[in-house]
């Protein structure tokens, strides 16, 4: 298949590429750069031997998108391009509505415009806010806790209602639980910029000197250790359920959505034992309060990705901390600038 990835020098981007073409897929990559670098194209070449194609393009401009269906033919897109600070999103809303779904509807017209009507989008756990009915199935309720979270989960019913009034579309939402790892050649990987809002790369920078302590946010959580239990999924196995969601479009299946997790959780002290383990480094930590809006579990039923798409995640966490840190130890500071 010939596929046009969205933010494909992010993160998740970023090492589905190498997965696309190790399945034997060709693939077109599409960035504006606002939280990624150039340098990921380098990398990528270095690991898959394959010069990218790629254009520097914002996914709201609906003219640019034109001139790249017009000089391509797709079978399929894979859409990642958004901004994904929670934090943010409720500080800057219409920054997240302008590019979460202002960009996902640009990206759909001009996708039908050319006659290309299979997507695979990146959505999140996070539209099941925090239940204690574990682990989440994907019939779960939705609840939008961030403006982050609503944009999501617009654009899963924006694509649920384009499936049902064509069905010529054929849309996959993943639910992604918590992405974490590197690509085992530690060229790629997470690097966010400023302070890591997330648990690993903060981590992984403690591990390697750029900060000095974790802080644990709550330890007086009903879980067994009392910290916060989440999914944690190695990058490359998330990688490998889009390629298998997008070769499953082929099969005309409609709209779907469809969990990307393990089905386990792990708490943040088995995150930080974890990691000493990988990295042979000590992770000083300090206890505080609980951080707003969070939870204390949340966990896939991965039972949907095995049956309709045949993926279950495979690989562990000691590989996943593993990853982290050969990325981590060899690019201290990320992709540098
Ligand atoms: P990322 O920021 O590393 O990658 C997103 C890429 O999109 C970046 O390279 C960025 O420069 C690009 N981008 C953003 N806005 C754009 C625009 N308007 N036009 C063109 N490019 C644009 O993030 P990621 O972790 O790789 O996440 C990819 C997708 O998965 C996002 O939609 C995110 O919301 C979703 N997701 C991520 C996680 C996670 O924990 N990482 C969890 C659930 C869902
Ligand atoms: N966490 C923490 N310290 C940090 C960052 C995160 O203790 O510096 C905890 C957080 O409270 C949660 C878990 O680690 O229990 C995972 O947080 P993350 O932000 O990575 O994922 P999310 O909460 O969005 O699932």
């Amino acid at each position: 298949m010939k596929i046009l990835l969205t933010g494909g020098t992010g993160y998740i981007g970023s090492h589905t590429a190498v997965a696309l073409l190790e399945a034997g897929h060709d693939v077109t990559l599409l960035d504006n750069f606002s939280n990624s670098k150039p340098a990921v194209l380098d990398r990528l070449h270095t690991i898959t031997g394959v010069a990218m194609d790629f254009f520097e393009t914002d996914v709201t401009d609906e003219a640019a998108l034109t001139e790249i269906m017009k000089q391509r033919s797709f079978d399929a897109a894979i859409h990642f391009a958004a901004p994904k600070a929670v934090g943010e999103s409720m500080e800057k809303p219409l920054h997240y509505f302008k590019n979460g779904v202002g960009g996902t509807v640009a990206l759909l017209q001009t996708m039908a415009d050319h006659g290309v009507r299979n997507v695979v989008y990146s959505s999140s756990a996070t539209v099941y806010g925090f239940s204690d009915d574990l682990p989440l199935v994907e019939g779960a309720p939705t609840v939008v806790i961030n403006p982050y979270g609503r944009t999501k989960l617009m654009c899963e019913e924006i694509l649920q209602d384009l499936c049902r009034a064509d069905e010529r579309w054929n849309a996959i939402a993943l639910r992604y639980f918590n992405p974490v790892g590197a690509h085992p050649s530690g060229l790629i990987g997470e690097d966010p910029q400023g302070v890591p809002a997330n648990l690993m790369p903060f981590v992984a920078q403690v591990a390697v000197g750029r900060r000095p302590e974790l802080t644990i946010f709550g330890d007086d959580y009903p879980t067994p250790d009392g910290t916060g239990v989440r999914d944690y999924l190695h990058v490359m196995d998330l990688a490998e359920g889009h390629v298998a969601a997008v070769e499953h479009l082929a099969s005309d299946p409609g709209y779907d959505v469809i969990n990307l997790g393990t089905g386990s959780g792990i708490s943040v002290k088995e995150i930080v034992a974890a990691f000493e383990k990988a990295s042979g480094m000590p992770i000083p930590t300090v206890i505080a309060g609980r951080r707003p809006g969070d939870g204390p579990a949340s966990y896939a039923d991965a039972n949907k990705a095995a049956s309709v798409l045949g993926w279950r995640a495979t690989r562990s966490l000691d590989e996943m901390c593993a990853d982290v840190w050969r990325w981590q130890s060899q690019n201290p500071n990320g992709y540098g600038d």
